[in-house]
Order: C-alpha cells, then structure tokens, then sequence
C-alpha cells in the first residue's frame, strides 16, 4: 500500500535525479522508474535542467516550484517556451511572483502528474508561499529544510517555521528521503556541533558531509528520521535547547537557533 493509504498496488518510488544548478542550489529530475515522462523541481537556470533531460533521455511534462526565489525559479520560463502548456506548479500565496505559473495549489491539495502522485503542504516561514512536494517516499522542501539546518526567515515568524519544520515536516514517515533546495550541509553540521555539542549524530553528518564534498557527491537525500537526529531547527524541544537559548517555548528556541545561525561564521 502506498504511505498515502490511497490504493493497494506495487509500491513504485520515483527515481530523484539531483541536478546541480548556479553554485550551491539543486533542481530535482522526478519520475517513475520506466516512464520517460518527468517533472523538474525548482528550475533554478534551463542549461544544467536541459543537459540532464537529454542525459537521461527524459521528457520534461512539469515544473513544481517550492518557492518564488528566483535561484528556484530562474528556469521555468525558458524551459517552457519550447513546450507549449506546460504545467507550473506554485503555492496560491505565489500567484503573481513565480514565472509563468499556470497551476495553484492549497495546503493538502493534490493531484497526478508524469504517473506521480503530489501532495502539497505548505510551510511558511523562509517565505509565505513556501509548499513542500510530496511524492511517493521523498518530499521537497526547497530552502525550508535544509540537512542540518533550514532557510533564513525572510517573509515568516519564528512560530510558522517551526509549525513547518516540526509538525508539519516532521509527521512524514520518518524513511521519507527529504531533497532541499541547497547544499549547505557541511556549514549547517559545523554550526550544529556548536548548538550540540556531543550529539553522535551530528558528528556523522559533519563526516558525511566531508566525505561528500571531497568527492564532488551531493549530500542529498537525507531523511526526515535523520533530521530530527541531527538537525538543530528540528530539535528545539530538547532540554538541552531550553537550557542553552532560556525558553520553554519551542518557536521562541527556534527564532533564536536561527538568530544565531544567521550571524554565525564557520
Ligand atoms: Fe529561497
Ligand atoms: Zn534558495
């Protein structure tokens, strides 16, 4: 049975193609094993997403936007001026800033596409329009979760990213392979060695994302069980985060987990 509940059949996983794009973002090839049909998540430029489609022999049918930024966004225009009606896919909050939106979706909404199955839940915070693409066993979540770490809160509160990182994000089957929109996870696991020290599982990441970089691997995908492991934003209800940042009250944690990050240099 897929995780969804919605029918009994094979369970087949989409197959996540990272395309590297600009200098640290990932666009995301997303189709079903033996279908040509695919969708790209977050197009941040149409040359590295072209590149892959003719690599992989892949036809593009979609483009599914996590976010309005433009290193998201950067592609969808060109990509969809040689194939006419192409479908672009962008939270409602999004209507009039990402490019060439033709499809707007609702927290829960969902729909078929490339033989897919999407759910969409947004999570506000790095932005008000920010949506997570839930697909199969994997989820995109743009520059909401990142590994180890999550997005600046530019539009957000401190309590809406945290309603998305840790109840919402977090109530995803924990084996859920969680793809972000940027790789940052060697910085992210250097600053939570600072919020943590002592925790196992961040020393792993820190080592895996050493091992990574130093064979040109992207870090992705992680997964929403490792996460809350290893992922200071995701964490802010231990006691140990009470104790550092004076607060009982996880949002408050979370805003000031994020303060620090963005000023932390390492
Ligand atoms: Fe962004
Ligand atoms: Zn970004």
């Amino acid at each position: 049975m897929r995780q969804d509940g919605l029918y009994w059949g094979p369970m087949t996983q989409p197959r996540v193609v990272p395309v590297p794009c600009l200098s640290d973002n990932y666009a995301y090839l997303v189709h079903l094993p033996g279908s040509t049909d695919t969708l790209v998540v977050d197009p941040s430029e149409p040359g590295p997403v072209e590149a892959a489609l003719a690599q992989h022999g892949l036809t593009l049918v979609g483009i599914l936007a996590t976010h309005h930024h433009m290193d998201h966004v950067g592609g969808n225009e060109a990509l969809a001026a040689s194939r006419e009606g192409l479908p672009i896919v962008a939270s409602k909050y999004d209507e009039n800033r990402v490019p060439g939106v033709t499809k707007l979706v609702n927290d829960g909404d969902t729909f078929d596409i490339a033989g897919l199955h999407v759910r969409c839940i947004t999570v506000p915070g790095h932005t008000l329009g920010a949506v997570s693409f839930v697909i199969g066993d994997a989820v995109f979540t743009g520059d909401t979760l990142f590994i180890g770490g999550c997005g600046r809160l530019f539009e957000g509160t401190p309590a809406q990213m945290y309603d998305s990182l840790c109840v919402r994000l977090a109530a995803l089957p924990g084996d859920t392979r969680v793809y972000c929109g940027h790789e940052y996870t060697a910085s992210n696991a250097r600053f939570a060695a600072v919020v943590e020290p002592g925790n196992d599982a961040i020393t792993k990441l820190a080592e895996r994302a050493k091992a990574a970089g130093q064979n040109k691997e992207p870090t992705v995908p992680s997964t929403i069980a490792a996460e809350l492991a290893h992922n200071p934003f995701m964490r802010v209800r231990e006691p140990s985060y009470k104790a550092r940042y004076g607060s009982d009250d996880p949002a408050t944690v979370l805003g000031k987990v994020r303060a620090e990050k963005d000023n932390f240099r390492g």
